[in-house]
């Protein structure tokens, strides 16, 4: 690539929400246009009038705001260049390089099938020359109803795409294809080309599904005398059934990954790797190191597969690398949206302003995948009598009720006897068991279970400090009332 100024493009259609797909390519615009001090155009495709909103462009615009992939000029809107599309299609008429086209679309497919020809626009093509220039502009000028079509020249088209190397096609496979319909409205394939050339694009990245329009807008280029620009198509996204992506997977929207607690660096390093790699083993890449790292050299050709564990694996290491000004508001949001409030939250623990409540993020966020997951985490620390999972009463509690309890009320003798900092609990815990002839983990199980319902949480000690004596107390003492009438509460 040379070292002129590089000008790319987002072009989405306002017709839903932004998908990952779409970000997708975003994505890899966005990282050229600043590896290369380049210009990133933000375009709003919206002339599907019937199925483009102003809700749709808002919600792609806070997606790509949401990423933090920023454009460095528009958003313009396909729609107020209709009048320069338009002109485009009557200059190609002008020079010969375009025809109209009087007919109706069911009398030319009879036609060609009566013939036998493959294309009706065969058909179209030989009646234009029939009717000849002159006569068509008349007939047109007259307001007789009518299509203008591209004459497609003979030979071939070809072009080196940035990811698949050498393309071509045959000329002759390609229709003498419509630019202006009947209505006077331009199709899709010259308004891209209008526009790409209007805002200068040099690069032209964009998803595989479009390569079969790129043969046709090189024509547009080359009829219109303008420069065509590099293109690259980028693989598709398939789910891990490979099929292409859809709602059937899971969630498609960047929105519902936000709402999922996903945040937004882990997703763009995520979207990063979907077709692409850095050539190394690196997986968790930031934002100057994507930028400085990405080369469309690396994009693959083939499809490319969303793998949901993956997202949330590399989302739970920029969830543990989160600053606590970060993860103090973000998961109190989650906290809020689970319906831990004021109202339920213990009066007894640390409030959302104390450090203890960062100090209990903190010893969480390692082990949290999302932020949604460090608040589910969270919240039995917060609530004042957590609810115990049944999973964890019936592997740590239910097989042998009063031995539990009697275990249990052994160790809290134990425990309570001395200073409440990690390193004493735990070797009061460790001689404790010792003393009972069983395994450490035989008594940090139950009482696990006793001070946050689960099977699962952060080192028992760290818990137990975190608590403080007190709280701790207050739910081992629910956990032996519990155990001492197992018919009503185990199951
Ligand atoms: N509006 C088109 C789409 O959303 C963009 C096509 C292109 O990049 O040329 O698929």
């Amino acid at each position: 690539m040379t070292s002129e100024t590089i000008r790319v493009r987002f072009p989405p259609s306002p017709t839903g929400y932004l998908h990952v797909g779409g970000a997708r390519t975003a994505l890899f615009n966005w990282l050229l246009a600043r590896q290369r001090s380049g210009v990133l155009v933000l375009r709003i495709e919206d002339t599907d009038r019937d199925r483009s909103s102003e809700a749709h462009t808002r919600a792609i615009l806070d997606g790509m705001t949401w990423l933090g992939l920023d454009w460095d000029e528009g958003p313009f809107f396909q729609s107020d260049g209709v009048e320069r599309h338009r002109a485009a299609a009557l200059r190609l008429l002008d020079d010969g390089r375009a025809y109209h086209d009087f007919s109706d679309p069911g009398e030319l497919r009879e036609e060609a099938a009566r013939r036998g020809v493959g294309h009706p626009s065969a058909i179209a093509r030989e009646w234009a020359d029939a009717t000849g220039v002159d006569a068509a502009r008349e007939r047109a000028a007259a307001g007789e109803p009518h299509a203008i079509r591209l004459r497609i020249p003979a030979g071939e088209t070809a072009w080196d795409d940035a990811v698949h190397g050498r393309m071509s096609f045959a000329n002759r496979d390609l229709d003498d294809f419509v630019i202006l319909r009947s209505d006077g409205s331009p199709i899709y394939n010259l308004a891209v080309v209008c526009d790409d050339a209007e805002q200068r694009i040099t690069h032209v990245i964009r998803g595989d599904d479009h390569l079969s329009n790129t043969p046709k807008q090189i024509l547009l280029y080359e009829a219109l005398g303008w420069p065509v620009p590099t293109f690259g198509h980028v693989p598709m996204i398939l789910g891990p059934d490979g099929k292409r992506l859809s709602k059937r997977h899971g969630a498609t929207a960047v929105a519902d990954y936000e709402a999922h607690g996903i945040l937004p660096d882990a997703m763009v390093n995520f979207l990063a790797l979907l077709g692409w790699n850095p050539g190394d083993e690196r997986e968790v890449m930031d934002r100057a190191e994507l930028i400085e790292a990405f080369s469309m050299d690396r994009v693959q050709k083939k499809s490319a597969v969303f793998d949901t564990d993956k997202l949330e694996w590399l989302n739970g290491r920029y969830v543990a690398g989160l600053p606590l000004a970060a993860l103090v508001p973000s998961a109190l949001d989650r906290l809020e949206a689970r319906g831990l409030g004021p109202d339920r939250w213990d009066p007894e623990a640390p409030g959302p302003e104390d450090e203890g409540f960062g100090a209990l993020l903190q010893l969480l966020q390692s082990r949290a995948r999302t932020i949604e997951d460090l608040a589910e985490q969270a919240e039995p620390f917060l609530v004042a009598e957590p609810e115990l999972e049944a999973a964890a009463t019936r592997k740590h509690w239910a097989r042998d009720p009063a031995a539990t309890a009697e275990g249990l009320r052994a160790l809290w003798a134990a425990l309570d006897a001395g200073s409440w900092e990690e390193e004493p609990l735990e070797v009061r815990l460790r001689a404790c068991a010792e003393e009972r002839g069983v395994g450490a983990g035989k008594v940090i199980h139950p009482l696990r279970v006793a001070l946050t319902g689960r099977t699962r949480s952060p080192g028992i000690f760290e818990v137990l400090a975190w608590l403080g004596r007190d709280r701790a107390e207050r739910r081992v003492r629910r956990a032996l009332s519990i155990l001492e009438e197992p018919d009503v509460f185990l199951s």
